[in-house]
């Protein structure tokens, strides 16, 4: 077996789990780091000047995901680690008080949620509430009829989305979201894999909360945010004087200046970098299929025909097993992922694969190769090279079972 690659080396293709910093990010963070050196909340000048960058950082990312910063009616940003953490303030924060938790509600979530989201909800089933899983209609969004129609409860009702999939890049269906919206339902969004690729335009969409993490996007690690909507309460889950009284803890400025910083470069150069994408995703995609089929192997691209974010390749492999593809392809100079980076290594493929309809043999063998706006050409072809040589090693032996025919589907069953 040959020694695995150097990381300089490797082809990465895993950028909805992480991305590398931004150059122009990490400078910012650098200057930030050396003069926002005070606590925000200390009083003296050197606190001051912390604070006003940290404000500074919260109203540029605010106004970049169209909040309303001005007035009376200001939408929030609370800070957070990251969008794990987010997602726990949305859901558990809109469920209110301990009391109020008590009291019970309804949860409605969906397979395509992460599993941060999905923790979020067996935490509220825990304390009584009601979860309804929704489940996936026609191209991998979720059934919003079918949730309107759920068990109807006179206390809070909370909707989780996922405006972008992380696992297959399908989009969620808006309208169907604000329709539960104008019901009276509280609507959490998790808009980690969508900031980079899609204007939220928070002010006009029917979101109570939003969670966002940096580091999908050439930020930071460590930090990510819940966007609140003016008029929305929410209980603590780590009370403390910062932070609204949402979430304790001494806020790390020069993180939330590279935030702020790696949104305004990835919101300026939007549609640019999905332009030069969606052909190169395209490119990835046509090239895997040609390479498996080269194997004798039967392959799909899941959501082929659905509306996706310009980032996800979501490809099933039949009859392999997706940790011996990962860790050939890892060895070969190519880093993908078989799931969401907190599921990979988890036996059980993705439940979203069930959930769209993939038939088994397909889901044991699904890989996700993601790319960013600095993903090249030459990054994409290398890549499928070595993954075909990975394919014919992993394939079936040469008999004349090579003429098998190479799919795509993009329409998904509703079951
Ligand atoms: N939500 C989605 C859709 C994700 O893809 C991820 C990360 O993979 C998360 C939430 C968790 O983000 P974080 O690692 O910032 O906690």
């Amino acid at each position: 077996m040959s020694p695995p690659r150097s990381p300089d080396d490797a082809v990465y293709l895993d950028h909805a789990a992480a991305t590398p910093l931004e150059p122009e990010v990490a400078a910012a963070m650098d200057e930030a780091a050396a003069v926002a050196y005070g606590n925000p909340s200390s009083q003296h000048a050197a606190g001051r000047a912390a604070k006003r960058i940290l404000e500074d950082a919260r109203e540029q990312i605010l106004r970049l995901i169209g909040g309303r910063v001005g007035g009376t009616a200001r939408d929030r940003l609370v800070f957070t680690s990251g969008a794990t953490e987010a997602n726990r303030l949305g859901v558990v924060g809109l469920a209110g008080s301990h009391a109020a938790r008590q009291a019970g509600g309804t949860v409605a979530i969906s397979a395509r949620d992460h599993s941060s989201l999905r923790a979020a909800a067996a935490e509220l089933g825990n304390a009584g509430w009601q979860i309804c899983e929704v489940p996936l209609v026609g191209a991998g969004a979720v059934d919003f009829a079918r949730a309107a129609a759920g068990p109807a409860s006179p206390a809070t009702r909370i909707l989780t989305t996922t405006t972008v999939c992380g696992q297959t890049g399908i989009r969620d269906d808006l309208a169907g979201a604000a329709g539960l919206s104008a019901d009276g339902w509280l609507v959490h969004a998790d808009a980690t894999q969508s900031a980079a690729w899609d204007e939220i335009a928070f002010a006009t969409g029917p979101w109570a909360t939003l969670a966002l993490a940096a580091h999908k996007f050439g930020g930071p690690r460590g930090i990510g945010g819940l966007v609140v909507r003016h008029g929305i309460t929410l209980a603590p889950v780590a009370p403390g004087p910062q932070e609204l009284g949402l979430r304790g803890g001494t806020e790390p400025v020069p993180l939330a200046v590279g935030f702020a910083r790696a949104l305004d470069l990835v919101t300026a150069t939007r549609a640019e970098a999905t332009a030069r994408l969606v052909p190169l995703r395209d490119r990835l995609e046509r090239g895997l299929l040609a390479a498996a089929h080269a194997a004798g192997i039967e392959a799909v691209v899941v959501g082929a025909q659905a509306p996706r974010a310009p980032h996800v390749a979501l490809v099933a492999l039949a009859g392999l097993d997706r940790q011996a593809v990962a860790m050939a392809a890892d060895l070969a100079g190519v880093c993908l992922a078989t799931g969401t980076a907190c599921a990979s290594g988890s036996a059980e493929p993705p439940a979203i694969l069930g959930a769209l309809g993939l038939p088994d043999q397909f889901r044991r063998g699904a890989i996700r190769l993601s790319l960013a706006r600095t993903t090249t050409t030459t990054d994409i072809d290398r890549a499928v090279v070595r993954l075909e040589a990975v394919f014919r090693r992993l394939g079936p032996k040469p008999s004349g079972e090579n003429d098998r025919p190479t799919a795509v589907i993009g329409g998904l069953s509703d079951t």
